[in-house]
Parts: structure tokens; sequence; C-alpha cells
């Protein structure tokens, strides 16, 4: 018998027919003899129709504690109607809301952060032989006051609920059925890989493959929950994201992650001297603008170029402000380009392989892809490419590094 916690997400309880189907897929579990938890999002759609109420009341960029009471309610409605289902089908079953369930959070409304959460509660319900169905993406503040956790936060309460009462496994129910070296959309022969370590999957998902929140992914690696990403709609054994000792699979690379959120802007000829890159820099973050990759280029006359990017949605904000400093600073030109993408090779792999960079570029230059801007870390090598590259330019990757499923070939 093994304690699973089990999350589903808003297109896997999108329907009251999704949702009945969810209850069977429980039950089946409680049928092998396991104590399960389930996690739920709000059904699809809804977190954005809140949002739009939101809107229409407090204009463009809703905020603040009310727009977390509103925003709660979605997973409110999902957690009723599953324990709805699961009692009705002869499964014992107790719905509970974040706060009911003890989970505490920061102040940080709209995107707070667990703190803590009452184990001792939840093991005391489980021992009652019942499943517990809790709805994520939510808490309680020290002030009484419900908070929710950021779009996507569901994973994270499924994950934090995990590693409090140490489960055997924490389990994310989704429209894919795993992590996939890169999105099969753009590359069809792309494989879904078995296992992949909670370093690369944080790289994978902060650099646009959306399969887990962040957050989730980071607690679940500080904690070592054994996490799996899985299809409610397909069996089979998803993707488990572990630690590195447990990845047998000796690949250099686990796969290519794509953002095509980013832009690009850039100051010429500004004076090279200390100081000048938080000049530049520090009236974007004021703006509470997040910068992605920096290049500044060695200077041969003492001026030096300066190119970041940004949020494609930031960038109007972003060269406005940008433009003030410039003139500031006495630079002589600024520019930007909202037409590229990123593309990031993954794999811990890297550690242990030299030349992976030289290869990869190698690659891009004979499809005569100009690469703009690099960045490396430890496992990860990005670039900053032109938009109309991106599906050759994974595609190409793909190919070069023995991504493809070998089984797929019909
Ligand atoms: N319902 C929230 C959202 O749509 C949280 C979640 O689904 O994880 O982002
Ligand atoms: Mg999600």
């Amino acid at each position: 018998m093994a304690v699973i916690v089990q999350k589903y997400g808003g297109t896997s309880v999108g329907s009251v027919e999704r949702i009945e189907h969810v209850a069977e897929k429980v039950i089946s579990y409680r049928k092998q003899g396991h104590q399960v938890i389930v996690v739920v999002s709000a059904m699809s759609g809804e977190t954005d129709r809140l949002l739009g109420l939101a809107r229409a009341v407090q204009g463009d960029y809703p905020t603040g504690p009310e727009l977390d009471v509103l925003l709660s309610t979605g997973e409110q409605v999902t957690i009723a109607l599953l324990a709805m289902a699961l009692n009705q089908r002869g499964c014992k079953a107790i719905s509970r809301t974040g706060p009911q369930l003890g989970i505490k959070t920061d102040s940080a409304f709209n995107k707070a952060r667990i703190t803590d959460m009452d184990a001792a509660g939840i093991k005391a319900l489980l021992a009652q032989d019942q499943v517990i169905v809790v709805a994520g993406f939510q808490g309680l503040d020290d002030d009484g006051n419900i908070t929710t956790l950021g779009r996507g936060g569901s994973d994270t309460t499924a994950v934090a609920i995990a590693a409090a009462i140490t489960a055997d496994e924490c389990q994310i129910f989704t429209d894919v059925d795993g992590v996939y070296t890169t999105d099969p959309r753009v590359e069809p022969n792309a494989r879904r890989l078995e296992k992949i370590t909670f370093e690369e999957m944080l790289e994978m998902a902060s650099l646009g493959s959306k399969v887990l929140q962040i957050r989730a992914v980071e607690f679940a690696g500080k904690y070592k929950v054994p996490l799996r990403v899985l299809s409610s709609f397909k069996e089979g054994e998803g993707t488990l994201i572990t630690t590195e000792e447990n990845q047998m699979e000796e690949a250099k690379i686990a796969g290519i992650a794509f953002n095509r959120d980013e832009a690009k802007l850039s100051v010429k000829g500004v004076p090279d001297q200390p100081g000048i890159a938080a000049k530049i820099l520090g009236p974007i973050s004021s703006a509470n603008i997040e910068v992605d990759m920096i290049v500044q280029n060695v200077a041969w006359d003492n001026t030096a170029n300066f190119t970041f990017t940004v949020h494609r949605n930031d960038y109007n904000r972003a060269l406005e402000v940008l433009q003030n400093t410039a003139k500031q600073l006495g630079a002589s030109d600024v520019n930007g380009d909202t037409s590229i993408v990123k593309v990031s090779l993954i794999g811990v792999g890297m550690r242990s392989h030299a030349g992976i960079a030289s290869e990869m570029f190698d690659c891009l230059a004979q499809e005569s892809i100009n690469i703009r801007m690099i960045s490396t870390s430890e496992i990860k090598i990005s670039v900053v490419v032109d938009e109309k590259y991106l599906e050759l330019a994974v595609r190409c990757l793909h190919e070069k590094f023995d991504l493809a499923d070998s089984i797929k070939e019909e």
C-alpha cells in the first residue's frame, strides 16, 4: 500500500463527465489498496473567467486580497463535485479547501508561497480511510486572509502536501502523457522521456515547456518528492522526475526547450565605464520588468553596446525606459526586435561531455541560422535566433542530438 497524492488539472476536470472519469480513476487506485489525496484545479477556463470578472471591476490588472477570495472559488467548485462523484460511487471522500486543510502561506496575494501545513490533520483524515479532495492553488495567511499561489499553483499544492506527509509519489495528471524531448507540435518525432532530473525539468519548465509550475518542480527537488507527469486520458507510465542518482539513461541531452515570448533591446555607444550596466538595467528593474539574457560587448573605442531580452509583453515599456536612459547616458542609438525566440538545449550530461556547445552552433550554422545571443549554464545552452527559424532550429538540434523516438519510426 502506498500513499499517493494525485493532481488533476483544469482540462481533466473540465466537465461533469470528466470529473466522473477522474472519480473512476481514483477508485481504481483505491481498489489497488492505495491511500489517495486528490488535488484539483478549477474547471478549465474558470480561473480566466473569474479574472475577467475582476478586470471588469478593477481594470486591466486586477490584484489584492479580494482577487484571491474570488479566484479561490474556482477550485472549490471542483472539490465539491469530485467528492460528490466519489461518494455517489460508494467511495468515501471529503472535500477540503486549502484553508480548511491548514495550508499556510505568506501574504503575497495572487502569488503566495506555502509556508506550512497541518500534516497531522491530513494524516488523521487519511486514517479515516477516505479520499481527501483538496482545492489546489490556495491557502491562508497569518492574518486569516485567503491567498492564491499564482497560475498553475495547484501543482505546487500537490507537491507540498506530498512533501509534508512524505507520500510515496506525487502524480500530476494532465492532458499530455508525459514530458517530451521537445514540443511535439514543432517536432513530431519528439519522444516521451521515461525519466528526467529535477534540475533538467526546472530548466525545461522555466524555458517555456509549460507542463508543470516551476515552483512545484523547485519544491519537489528540494524535498525529493518523486514526481510523475501522466495523462488523465491515456494509460501509461508518464515521466518520472527524480534525482540525478536515479537517472539511469546516460543521455547527454534531455531535451530542447524554446520560448517565443522574448524580445530584444539594444543600446549602442554607451560610455565604457564602471556602473553602466547598473545605470541601464536599474530603471528597467524599477519598472518591474524582468530581464532574461544580457550581453555587453567589448569596447574598442571606449564605448560599449549593451543588449538584453525581456518578455514580449514588457517590450514597449522597456523600450520607453531604455530610450530615457540612453538620452541621459548620451548613447548613440537604441533599437529593439520583437521577432526573436530563445532555443535551449538542456541536459545534466553536459557536465561530463565537452564540446556540446560547438556541436550545437555547428548544427545551426549548417542550416544557415544566425545566432544573435548566447548564454550558458552548467546544464543548458541557450541561443537567441530569429523567430522564423524556430522550427528549423528545434528540428535540426533534435536530430543532431539523437533525441527522436526510434520506436516511433514506421
Ligand atoms: N486554477 C489555477 C489556474 O488556472 C491554478 C491551477 O490550475 O493550477 O492557474
Ligand atoms: Mg497546469
